[in-house]
């Protein structure tokens, strides 16, 4: 079994429809698939309608949070959420607020580059979106790979919208113990998601990820093509004392990144704990 558990499609920031995210899955040789998109389940059921015979859906989301840093700070982690039910009042209330957040939040950055002289058009920006999608950076970063302002969504990031530019507008962000306490109340299971990934700025310390553990989260990703080898072996460690689900995957986003589907892989009797945890949805096979 080769399992994938955390890839975005279009309704988020991937540039793979949810039928074109199920359908490379196969082709790269995966029985189980995640789609994970950035506060929405928007993409469920387009995703469980093109499963072939016997692929495997574990339906999820992705959900941006603050979290105290461990050093008397506060920082900005990312927690997957799968199998909550989708109509849990919470979830939907909070995924709502955060998109219609974040596309104030996107219109703000494409329009503070446009006053210093870059070739964006905030509103053009805004209504190239499909209709729900939640926006994100990535959308910002396509535009000026368009524009010829650099070459690729990479260089979009590292040169002018990483965190510390100043066209960067922070986006909402739900407190993380909110967020677990939200997502099992939906019956779901959470993962902290690259919860070591330095190079992409500040992280939690090994105490803040127990204390998250003590609060109820479930698991670690792990295995994630931004995660060096000794945060791999620290995370590891931690998970493996505290009797937590253990996640590899690939953070998918299609074009927008370099990454492959599956680069990164989870066991599967660590899919099957996700799946015995969760009460708000089921782990969809195709039939
Ligand atoms: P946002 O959620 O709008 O703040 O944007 C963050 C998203 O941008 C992440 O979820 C990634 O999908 C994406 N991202 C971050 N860094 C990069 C990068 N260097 N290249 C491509 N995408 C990136
Ligand atoms: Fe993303
Ligand atoms: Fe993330
Ligand atoms: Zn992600």
């Amino acid at each position: 079994m080769r399992i994938d558990l955390h890839c975005h499609s279009t309704v988020s920031d991937g540039t793979d429809t949810p039928t074109e995210l199920v359908t490379a899955a196969r082709a790269a040789g995966l029985d189980a698939v995640a789609i994970t998109d950035h506060d929405t389940t928007a993409g469920w059921d387009e995703a469980a309608a093109a499963l072939a015979p016997g692929q495997r859906l574990l339906r999820g989301a992705e959900l941006t949070c603050a979290s105290p840093d461990g050093r008397g700070g506060q920082c900005t982690i990312h927690l997957l959420a799968y199998l909550f039910d989708p109509h849990a009042e919470a979830v939907v209330a909070e995924h709502a607020k955060t998109r219609a957040e974040r596309r104030v939040r996107l219109h703000a950055m494409a329009s503070r580059m446009a006053e210093d002289g870059y070739p964006v058009d905030a509103d053009a920006l805004m209504a190239e979106l499909p209709g729900d999608a939640t926006a994100g950076r990535p959308h910002l970063a396509q535009a000026l790979v368009r524009a010829g302002v650099v070459d690729s969504v990479d260089q979009a990031f590292s040169e002018l919208l990483h965190g510390r530019n100043r066209f960067y507008v922070p986006s909402r962000r739900t407190p993380v113990l909110d967020a677990i306490r939200m997502t099992k109340a939906a019956g779901g299971v959470t993962v902290l998601a690259h919860g070591f990934a330095h190079r992409r700025g500040p992280t939690v310390t090994a105490e803040v990820v127990e204390e998250l553990a003590d609060a109820g989260l479930d698991g670690l990703e792990i295995d994630h093509p931004d995660h060096e080898p000794p945060a791999r072996v620290q995370l590891r460690e931690i998970a493996n004392r505290r009797g937590m689900v253990i996640t590899g995957s690939s953070d998918y986003h299609g074009t927008n990144k370099t990454i492959r589907l599956g680069a990164e892989t989870t066991a599967p009797e660590m899919l099957d704990e996700i799946v015995s945890r969760a009460t708000g949805a089921e782990l969809l096979v195709g039939a």
